[in-house]
């Protein structure tokens, strides 16, 4: 199971997950997952993030469906050359966002890492899993490169080069190359999501194409916000006539 990995000296395990970590407690992290709605829609993000509110829709039920396969807690395979760790804790004090892996890939490599009660050196690699297709937008790159350099920090190994994404439509493994210009963007996204959250903030909506896929949009009335308010007024008057 993943509590067997050293963490390196950022930060420390108890069976439940992270603790305390630089001296920041657990409520000030952010979910590292919520990068892929911030990402699609900041007003998606903040009201499940900081206004607390969900509503599941067919996508993110089947979503969560690939993600209990993904995660077999205290399942770790071992062969010769390779661990794989399901369900790994993950944290970065530096963008101050914690999160879980779906899968951990350890292969022996010189270039590696030690890991608590196994010798050798080993070099993480990590593997999200996805229901559907690949994506157009980075949404699913941006969530792994954030997984990785939550990695690098707490392992203290060096740059992890590539992970991959796992989609269930066409069953295959995606290679992602987790290069300078994805690694920025991941810290000033969760930058401008540190903000937001630190002054409560929920933006405003703004209607786009991606609004027919939103998971959340009957809450975030984006329908009703594209409406003229005296004009919607008018309307419901008449229907109750
Ligand atoms: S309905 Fe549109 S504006 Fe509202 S949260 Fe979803 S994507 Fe964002």
């Amino acid at each position: 199971m993943s509590a067997e990995l050293s963490p390196g000296d950022g930060g420390r395990y108890n069976d439940s997950g992270l603790t305390a970590v630089g001296g920041r407690d657990d409520e000030d992290f952010l979910l590292l997952s919520g990068i892929q709605s911030f990402s699609f829609c900041r007003r998606q993000w903040a009201l499940q993030h900081i206004e607390q509110q969900w509503t599941d829709n067919v996508f993110t039920i089947e979503g969560k469906l690939m993600h209990e396969k993904a995660h077999d807690p205290y399942f770790t395979e071992k062969r010769r050359d390779l661990i794989v760790s399901r369900e790994m804790p993950v944290f970065s004090r530096v963008m101050g966002i914690t999160g879980k892996c779906d899968v951990v890939e350890f292969r022996r490599s010189a270039d590696g890492v030690t890991l608590h009660g196994r010798a050798g050196l080993w070099l993480p690699t990590p593997v999200e899993y996805k229901r559907g297709s690949p994506k157009v937008n980075d949404a699913d790159r941006l969530q792994l490169c954030a997984q990785a350099m939550c990695l690098e920090e707490m392992l203290l190994c060096g740059e992890i080069a590539e992970a991959y994404l796992y989609y269930g439509k066409t069953r295959r493994r995606e290679p992602v190359t987790l290069g300078a210009e994805l690694r920025e963007r991941v810290a000033s996204l969760f930058s401008e999501m540190r903000g937001l959250y630190a002054r409560r903030h929920t933006p405003r909506v703004r209607k786009t194409k991606s609004c027919g896929a939103c998971s959340i949009k009957d809450m975030c009335l984006a329908g009703l916000a594209a409406v003229d308010a005296g004009e919607y007024i008018r309307q419901r008057l008449e229907d109750d006539t």
